[in-house]
């Protein structure tokens, strides 16, 4: 098998740059940041296939600058809505960050989104294996998250990393991604896979001991998340406080990443409820949390 790595620069700090395998000149895995630039470097390439792993902003360019077929998972096709209708979704975390009596304002900061106004110019198609690749679904990241197994390597996306922890989505209609992502871990663990290649950082080739690393992460998280949540109901934001960030304490964050951080400790909170270990409690009409 012979792979072609494409380095892309993103307009981000972190992640700073974006990889695009072709692999035997014929399947393309993932598309690139939201850029006529990216899009027209893709190009370049004659292939016969276009996969996106996920609807990220740094992976679907090809999806709205190029008019050749793609294939994406089902399950993340209606969230390419979040860069023409932005409106929609600011709409509905607005009303679950209400729900919490947590500020508005951290989801406001998604109306950036607002001025791209993209619509799809490529034919989304369902994904599916080809050409000797086969798709390998891997939520957590995301709802449809897909990563792609040729000859013991595994195409990861945003699914694995090699130095950072992905992080966990969280949508109001999606909020399984803790329990999703520890699945999709141990289903790796069970396949033959010798290499991984991600869409960012460097190629991981210990993929056993990088999944048992991020596996031990989630669990820390959750046990973090557990011992924040007390027996007086507590409210969303003071959890998220108690939590250890890798960007620094919760009250030092700016909106966006405090919108990300109450992201992230919904989809923790969820987990703990999946598993009994929380209930939820209604005090002075906001959502708090209780041990069980
Ligand atoms: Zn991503
Ligand atoms: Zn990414």
């Amino acid at each position: 098998m012979e792979i072609e790595k494409i380095k892309l620069k993103t307009p981000f700090e972190n992640p700073d740059y974006v990889y695009v395998y072709v692999v035997d000149s014929e399947v393309m895995i993932d598309g690139g940041f939201c850029s006529v630039e990216h899009a027209a470097r893709l190009e370049e390439h004659d292939v016969e296939y276009r996969v996106v792993t996920h609807h990220h902003i740094d992976h679907v360019g090809i999806i709205f600058f190029s008019e050749r077929d793609v294939m994406l998972h089902p399950s993340e096709v209606n969230y390419l809505e979040i860069y023409s209708n932005p409106e929609k979704f600011i709409k509905s975390y607005s009303r679950l960050f209400r729900s919490f009596g947590v500020s508005e304002r951290y989801v406001e900061t998604l109306k950036v989104l607002t001025a791209m106004n993209l619509k799809p110019k490529a034919r989304i198609v369902e994904v599916r294996d080809v050409k000797g690749l086969k798709v390998v679904e891997t939520p957590g990241h995301t709802s449809g998250h897909v990563s792609m197994l040729a000859e013991n390597c595994l195409f990861s996306g945003d699914f694995m990393l090699s130095n950072t922890t992905p992080n966990i989505g969280f949508y109001p209609d999606y909020t399984t991604g803790v329990s999703d992502y520890l699945e999709s871990l141990h289903k790796i663990l069970k396949l033959e896979v010798d290499t991984v290649y991600p869409a960012h950082e460097k190629v991981i080739r210990n993929p056993e001991k990088r999944a048992h690393e991020l596996i031990d992460h989630c669990i820390n998280r959750a046990k973090e998340t557990y011992e924040a949540v007390e027996s007086q109901p507590t409210k969303l934001e003071d959890v998220a406080a108690k939590i250890t960030w890798s960007i620094g304490s919760y009250w030092d964050l700016d909106d966006f990443n405090r919108f990300m951080a109450i992201c992230e400790t919904l989809a923790f909170l969820h987990y703990l409820e999946e598993k009994g270990k929380i209930r939820r409690k209604i005090v002075d009409d906001t959502v708090q949390f209780i041990l069980r």
